[in-house]
């Protein structure tokens, strides 16, 4: 941001303070709130992958747009919609965060998700609002296609219907609960040392993976680690997070009468990097079940085409 930017973002964010009567002293107290922290973080995150997107692929044959949602109209909302300029086919993308501190290695073998070993990343993917009232429930489920009883066990879940592409920050994975100095509860960047010796094998950049080695401790390292992760997108189509036969996931709700095939998405899907102590030296970490990097979009969006 140069000067004039600067000094207009300070006036537009004093005018809207003022306007909702928010005291601009109170500020950083709210938006680090622990409530409501996730809500600007996953905001912010779908404004960076419409950047991002806009920078991979090539303006020739998608068009990638940032829908503003209507409430009123009952337009679906979309985090970030991209279009096949050639078929007009539209390809919704849904943003999501990994699930604070869901990074880990599998104790044990788990069907469907991981071997013992496995390096992971849970990604957090449910609706926030869910249907209770039964009026609601019936027309919910009318919606998806399923029965009512069926829809109830599964109320807090996704359908595979409802995006196409869900994109994932493993960022927050890394994070932790912790106090600031003032002792207020906020969000933390805190690998473990797992995470940490995880993290290096993505390879962040060359100074950052030296720093890393020498001073684990000092806050720069942190802050460019923490850059570094938060930059790590994964891709994957929803057809493949979903419960079914063909992408043999498991679901996991006890209720469930479907279980391998019930087509609904896990409240955590998992991004599987096997076990990386397997690789060789240099090899970069990849998940090994569907989940695909931000960097390869292009293909995978073009391999999407064909499914949608
Ligand atoms: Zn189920």
């Amino acid at each position: 941001m140069n000067t004039p930017q600067k000094e207009q973002w300070i006036s537009d964010m004093r005018e809207y303070c003022r306007s909702l009567n928010i005291s601009t002293n109170d500020l950083y107290r709210i938006v680090t709130d622990l409530k409501i922290a996730p809500m600007i973080r996953g905001k912010a995150f779908e404004f960076s992958m419409y950047s991002r997107l806009r920078q991979i692929l090539s303006v020739e044959e998608w068009t990638v747009t940032k829908p503003v949602m209507n409430a009123q109209t009952g337009v679906p909302d979309i985090d970030v919609m991209v279009k096949h300029n050639l078929t007009n086919k539209i390809i919704s993308i849904e943003c999501k965060l990994a699930s604070k501190g869901g990074f880990g290695v599998a104790k044990k073998a788990q069907e469907g998700v991981a071997k013992k070993g496995d390096y992971f990343v849970k990604v957090k993917c449910m609706r926030s609002r869910t249907t209770k009232t039964d009026e609601r429930v019936e027309s919910a489920a009318k919606k998806f296609g399923v029965s009512k009883e069926a829809f109830r066990v599964h109320s807090d879940q996704y359908r595979a219907s409802n995006f196409n592409v869900v994109a994932t920050s493993i960022g927050n994975a890394f994070y932790e609960t912790g106090e600031d100095e003032d002792g207020n509860q906020m969000y933390k960047f805190q690998p473990t040392e797992e995470g940490k010796q995880f993290i290096k094998r993505l390879k962040p950049p060359l100074d950052t993976e030296v720093a890393l080695q020498e001073f684990v401790d000092d806050s720069d390292t942190e802050t460019a680690l923490q850059e570094f992760v938060y930059n790590k997108v994964y891709l994957a189509s929803s057809l493949d997070i979903a419960v079914s036969k063909e992408s043999s996931i498991v679901c996991g709700k006890r209720a469930c009468l479907d279980k391998y095939n019930c087509g609904f998405i896990p409240n955590y899907p998992v991004i599987n990097f096997g076990n990386i102590e397997e690789l060789l030296p240099g090899v970069i970490p990849s998940p090994k079940n569907r989940w695909v990097e931000i960097e390869k979009a292009q293909l995978f969006l073009k391999e999407l085409l064909a499914r949608i």
